[in-house]
């Protein structure tokens, strides 16, 4: 019980989580801990059943849809990690504060901003409810600096428009890191409405 916790680790895309995450488990395994490893099921970058970092590091893993089925899956595991917890529904956050209730440690990653550097899904909550966040980096793949801290969605290789659908069908569709200077988020919509504006004034004067 005295032994809860939740570590979270975030940052853009590409800045190491998953490898992080898997590093702080295997530390667990070898202490001959009880540990379980948990996946939303949306994830597709992994096919299987496991989470797989950049680098090639796996880990066995139980696909879950909804967050409240952590509960009963979790049984006598003293470590609960969780990859990708932007992916659950809002339930996640009573669901790791029971984790922890039951002196549960629990190390999860997630994407702390979606490709329109808003915050994704229940992010803002786990980080308040977080014991410990570590804030990962990743290096910006347009200049090369090492302060990437969004997430650049990329159609047919050009910036993706901030009214892009969030589950993109067809087009070949991409995401790298990239640091404030060198992200970009298009936004005709909004452009066409400030044109139609400006012409609106224009006719109003003459
Ligand atoms: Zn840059």
């Amino acid at each position: 019980m005295d032994n809860y916790c939740f570590e979270l680790i975030t940052g853009p895309m590409s800045c190491g989580k998953t490898e992080e995450l898997l590093r702080r488990v295997r530390r667990c395994i070898i202490a001959k801990k009880k540990v379980i490893v948990i996946s939303p099921d949306v994830d597709t970058r992994a096919g299987g059943d496991y989470i797989e970092s950049r680098n090639g590091l796996w880990l066995e893993a139980v696909k879950v849809k909804h967050a409240v089925q952590i509960l009963s899956i979790v049984k006598d595991a003293q470590i609960v990690a969780i990859d990708e917890l932007q992916f659950f529904d809002k339930n996640i956050v009573p669901v790791i504060t029971k984790l922890m209730n039951d002196g549960k440690k629990v190390i999860g990653t997630g994407l702390e901003l979606d490709f329109k550097a808003e915050p994704f899904g229940s992010m803002p909550e786990l980080m308040c409810i977080a014991t410990q966040v570590d804030k990962l980096h990743a290096v910006c793949m347009k200049c090369g600096c090492e302060n990437a801290t969004r997430t650049q969605r990329l159609i047919d290789g050009k910036p993706a428009d901030k009214s892009s659908p969030l589950i993109m069908i067809g087009g070949d569709e991409t995401y790298e890191a990239r640091c404030i200077k060198c992200y970009e988020l298009p936004d005709v919509k909004h452009k066409a409405k400030f044109m139609g504006l400006k012409l609106l004034q224009f006719n109003n004067s003459k």
